[in-house]
């Protein structure tokens, strides 16, 4: 279980850093997020949320019945679009309201 950091897309605004719960999340030598030890991360999903960029997604392995399907997510004010992308392509999104988060 484990985050996917894509370098090219981040701005290295480190807000990811700042979230993390285990710090976990470090700059490397060109300012970009980059893990530090992946099989620590527990799956919170607090940095996918905060990266403004769309540059994490969190990978969905063998291990979570994801077959190696990549989450990501685009908040619009309250609202998470969460999108998950198969290995094939196939994309499904699932909208959740974050008022509502409570109430799962
Ligand atoms: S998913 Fe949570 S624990 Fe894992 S790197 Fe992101 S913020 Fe840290
Ligand atoms: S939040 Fe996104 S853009 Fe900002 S440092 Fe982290 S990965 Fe890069």
């Amino acid at each position: 279980m484990s985050i996917r950091i894509q370098s090219e897309n981040c701005i290295g605004c480190g807000r990811c850093m700042e979230v993390c719960p285990g710090n976990l999340i470090k700059k490397d030598e060109n300012g970009k997020a980059c893990i530090r030890r992946p099989r620590d991360c527990w799956g919170c999903t607090s940095c996918i949320k905060e990266c403004a960029v769309n540059a994490i997604g969190f990978y969905l392995g063998i291990d979570m019945g994801g077959r190696g399907s990549v989450l990501t997510v685009e908040k619009q004010g309250h609202i998470c679009h969460w999108q998950i992308e198969s290995p094939e392509g196939q994309v499904r999104i699932i909208d959740v309201d974050q008022r509502d988060s409570n109430n799962y």
